[in-house]
């Protein structure tokens, strides 16, 4: 059943007064415009601060203050086993087993990192497919390892497109040149949500495309977690990457995720490089030679933990887990609709949605390709109070995050739009 909207602030602000997750808006603290609230739809660059977080970081400040070394054990939440907390959860939002994932580092760097396991090229099978305009970090990361073991990245790098005059890219040519270059390809590395278009990949898919054809399946999910639901573990994804300071509102800078299936995580065998956070922590400081690597993803872990770093992911994570990723889903699919459906009430901008239409392939994002007057507009939207994002040379994105944007923050951004003549 198609969902019936209507363009009035009346019909936005009675979907808010049914949104069994309206509530929680209030954990979150927002930028202000004019002594109120902004119309925040940048969740997909930096994510809102938790009003949890000040406190939280308190509480670790008092820790250090009172206990210094001694804090490794004696502190509220011991650090030497601080990212413990949240490890279920991380899981769970993620769709792996809790042996799958861990947090550390930062995305390039895992993505750097797993590669160093998986991408483990021979003269017969070196080539690593991508799609084209990928993240600008993913493009270098692929680059410089191909060239470590001494390829050139115009033969070794197969980049898909979109076809000619279209945006996003068909699934359906991602696995023709999965089949094409079975013989050479020893990798597919995609960003699981594009960031420039919104579009959501069938990763289920391109996994067992790749398997199927001898290849591994790895992916970073940098604007898919905390934005649609993955199931990594039971879609047999090798490995996958993450930042948390997009959808995963835990702060600039903050601390990355690695997922590695666990049938490549519980094997001691796997090559990783090794530090002494990943070694078994029964035996970790007892300092001595050899390596014994932790089982799954653990494994991966090199220096001791950022406990700062982590304090705002912990308090994150758990209003995730309180919202619910289904149901944060289900209000996705609304609220991102109803502005698509605003959007398309404009008539008199030059401007289309590159963003796939059909709710299974997109997340909450939704990108604006504008003719001309892009600039204009998004610079009125700043003046109004709408903080979105802008993408050379003429893409306005705008994420509206089911956990603390409205019914009414579409409106108002669709009122902006409708003011401008
Ligand atoms: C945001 C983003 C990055 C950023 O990488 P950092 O290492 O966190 O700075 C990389 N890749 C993709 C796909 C992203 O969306």
């Amino acid at each position: 059943m198609p969902i019936s909207y209507e363009a009035s602030l009346e019909y936005a602000q009675a979907q808010d007064r049914t949104d069994p997750l309206f509530s929680f808006r209030e954990r979150f603290l927002f930028p202000q415009h004019d002594g109120k609230d902004a119309c925040y739809f940048c969740g997909n660059s930096l994510g809102l601060q938790p009003k949890s977080v000040a406190y939280l970081m308190e509480k670790e400040l008092d820790d250090w203050a009172k206990h210094g070394v001694e804090g490794h054990f004696r502190a509220r939440n011991p650090w030497f086993s601080y990212h413990h907390l949240f490890t279920d959860r991380l899981a769970k939002l993620v769709g792996a087993q809790p042996g799958e994932v861990v947090a550390a580092n930062a995305l390039t760097v895992n993505l750097h990192l797993l590669m160093l396991s998986f991408y483990r090229p021979d003269s017969t099978k070196y080539k690593i497919l991508m799609e084209a305009g990928a993240f600008p970090s993913d493009q270098y990361a692929v680059e410089t390892q191909v060239r470590m073991y001494g390829y050139d990245p115009e033969d070794a790098i197969i980049e898909i497109s979109p076809r000619e005059g279209q945006h996003i890219i068909e699934e359906e040519d991602i696995i023709n040149a999965i089949e094409y270059n079975r013989e050479h390809l020893q990798m597919v590395m995609i960003g699981g949500v594009n960031y420039y278009t919104g579009q959501f990949f069938d990763l289920k898919k391109i996994t067992d495309v790749a398997h199927r054809n001898g290849a591994y399946a790895g992916f970073d999910l940098a604007h898919a977690v905390g934005n649609v639901p993955l199931q990594l573990h039971d879609w047999g994804v090798d490995f996958a990457c993450w930042c948390s300071y997009k959808y995963l509102n835990s702060g600039p800078g903050a601390v990355g995720g690695m997922y590695v299936h666990e049938h490549h995580g519980n094997n001691p065998k796997s090559f990783r490089l090794a530090g002494w956070w990943g070694n078994d922590e029964k035996t970790r400081f007892k300092m001595e030679k050899g390596f014994i690597p932790q089982p799954g993803v653990a494994g991966w872990q090199m220096s001791n933990a950022p406990v700062f770093n982590m304090v705002a992911h912990n308090a994150a994570l758990d209003i995730f887990e309180k919202a619910g990723i289904s149901e944060l889903r289900e209000k996705s699919i609304k609220l991102t609709g109803y502005l698509e459906y605003l959007l398309k009430q404009i008539k008199h901008l030059p401007f289309g949605i590159i963003t796939p239409a059909e709710p299974s392939r997109r997340g909450c994002q939704l990108s604006l390709l504008f003719a001309e007057r892009g600039r204009e507009v998004f610079e009125k939207l700043t003046q109004n109070g709408v903080v979105a994002d802008w993408r050379e040379p003429n893409v306005i994105r705008i994420a509206p995050v089911p956990l603390y944007n409205t019914f009414e923050d579409a409106f108002r951004f669709y009122e902006v739009l409708m003011s401008l003549q």
